[in-house]
Parts: C-alpha cells; structure tokens; sequence
C-alpha cells in the first residue's frame, strides 16, 4: 500500500465511510489497485513544474496565475493529480516564497487573476489567508481572486462568521470554485455551510473529477449537478482524470466518458452542466471534449491541441475499465 499519500479522512465523512459508501470509499480510502502504476503515469501530471515561475506560483495562462498558498488539505482524496507533487512539503507557503510570489505577480501586468489553490486555502489560518488576499486586491492590474477549495464539503467548520466577513471585505470580487464529486457529499453540514458562502454574495462554482465507481453513471452525475444547483452552485469543469500514478482505477475511457457526459445536455438546464475538459499532460493545458481540438488515434489514444501553443499532443491511456463499472 502507498503510504507515501496517507489517507487523512475528516470526521464528517466518517459516518458515510463506515456505512460502505461506494462513491466516498473509493475516493478517499487507500485500496489495493493504487499499488499499480502504469507506464503511462507520472507523478506531475499537469505540469505544475513546468510552470512554476517561483515557488508555489504556476504561471500557465497568461492573464491568470495559480498560488500554491499552502500544501496541506483537510482531506486526502486518493486520485489527487498532485498526491506526489507535494508529499515533501507539506504546510503553507513559507514568508519568503509568499513575497516572492506576490513580487511576480506585481511584476507582471499581463495577470488579471489570481487562483488561490493548494492544498486548501481555506485550511490556513484565517489571518494569513486575509493578508495574502489583501496583498494581492491591492495590486491595480489583479482583477479578480480566485479560491479553489474542498472546505465546504470536508470542513465546514472552517467557514467561519469571521472568515466569512473577511473574505466579504476584500476589495476585488472573490469567485469561489468548490470541489464535489458526489450529492453524498452533500451532508447537511456542507449545505449550511455553502449556504452561508451564498448569503455572504461569494459567487460559487464546482469543479468535479469523472470517477469510476464514484460519479461515472448518468444517474450519479445528475444526482451531483441537481444536487450543486440546489445549493446555489453553478457547475463549472468536469475533468477527465489526470493521468498520475496510481490511479489508473479511477478511469473509464475517454470515448465512453464522453458518451455519458453527452447524456446531460437533454437532462439538465445548461446551468447545471459543466464544461468536461482534459487538462493535457505535460502541462499544455485544458481542452474541452469533445471538440475541435481532440481526435482519438487509435484505442486508448488521444491528441489534443494545446490552446496555449496550438500543438498536437498524443496521449496515450493505460488500460481501464469501463463506463458504469464500479469496480
Ligand atoms: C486550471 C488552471 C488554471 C485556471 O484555468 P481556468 O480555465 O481559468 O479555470 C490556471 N492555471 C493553471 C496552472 C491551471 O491548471
């Protein structure tokens, strides 16, 4: 087993955990298919290093910039794409990296937003995380923030009156980006808490990763997105999984994850579908699929044109099972 990754499991979940429910056991219990890795899997999957123009800043996109602030999580999802990337350093972002960071963004007028992402940013102490978002509104060319987070659905507790009247007192509007993989997560907890995100004025968006045997079936996928909806959350990317180490049994293939993500349109309002994307290998970016920028190859592999470059990149996929399967 890969310890390397612990499992680290909030008390919320617990409950769920303990009950054998499938889509919360397979995304964060440590089971035996992890001790296979595949060829074609890496540790860096998207190309964070690739990126890095200081440490914690991954500057891939022109207009937007992505801060590491810290590399702890209070969760720890098996099919995290930087389950490898950060096993040595875990924590927030130092002092002096921080400056560093903010110094590049002030330096680099082209960069209108700022993603806060990690780890959990919401997992920093409260003043820390008022004083990086504050630093960064104060920068005239940042336009927007952004927070990527999983505190709602793991930590409710972390949303906090204080933390809430913080980030309602920020100078430059805040999007939110939740990440959900399932209605189960959903707890009543989870509900207040995103609730409270609602009545502060924080915009919310989702993020959701196709999963085997977590989300990958039509009823699954719609349960999610009535579910986010009712919340009050705008589903925003669903991504294909990265192709890290380890993970392999979290995929279905491309092909049939694009059949069921195709299923939504006739089921839901366009405000409750999400964009499925694939984040190229190798850092070459995101491509919505399908699309006129994906083609498939031959079984199991793919090219996709970087939006940043305008390149074909080929992928190729280990073997995988298949759409509905959950095991
Ligand atoms: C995903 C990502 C972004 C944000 O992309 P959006 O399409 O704007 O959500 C920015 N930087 C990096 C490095 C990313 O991986």
């Amino acid at each position: 087993m890969n310890l390397e990754f612990p499992e680290k499991i909030p008390d919320i979940l617990q409950p769920l955990v303990r009950s054998g429910a499938m889509p919360i056991v397979r995304q964060f219990c440590a089971l035996n298919e992890e001790a296979v890795v595949y060829p074609e899997e890496r540790r860096d999957p998207i190309g964070d290093r690739v990126w890095m123009r200081t440490p914690g800043l991954v500057h891939r996109y022109p207009d937007r910039a992505l801060l590491h602030v810290t590399s702890a999580c209070a969760v720890h999802c098996r099919f995290c794409f930087r389950r490898h990337v950060f096993t040595s350093e875990k924590g927030p972002l130092p002092d002096g990296d921080l400056e560093r960071a903010i110094e590049y963004v002030r330096s680099k007028a082209e960069i209108r937003e700022v993603i806060l992402s990690g780890g959990d940013p919401l997992t920093l102490p409260r003043h820390r995380l008022e004083r990086i978002l504050a630093c960064l509104a104060a920068i005239p060319h940042v336009e927007t923030l952004r927070i990527h987070t999983r505190a709602p659905v793991v930590a409710p507790a972390l949303l906090s009156q204080k933390l809430l009247a913080a980030l309602t007192l920020v100078e430059k509007p805040i999007w939110m980006v939740l990440h959900v993989n399932s209605h189960l997560e959903l707890t009543e907890p989870a509900r207040t808490a995103i609730a409270s995100l609602r009545r502060a004025g924080i915009p919310l968006l989702s993020q959701s990763v196709l999963l085997a045997g977590v989300n990958a079936s039509l009823p699954d996928l719609l349960d999610l997105f009535r579910g986010l909806l009712r919340e009050g959350v705008k589903p925003y990317y669903l991504h294909y999984p990265d192709l890290v180490e380890n993970t392999h049994h979290f995929r279905i293939p491309l092909e049939d994850a694009i059949e069921l993500v195709g299923q939504l349109r006739a089921r839901l309002p366009g405000t409750a579908i999400p964009q499925f994307v694939v984040d190229i290998p190798g850092g070459y970016g995101k491509v919505p699929v399908p699309g006129p920028n994906v083609r498939q190859v031959q079984d199991s592999e793919w090219e996709f044109r970087s939006p940043l470059s305008g390149e074909w990149i080929r992928v190729k996929y280990p073997p995988c099972t298949s759409a509905g399967s959950s095991d």
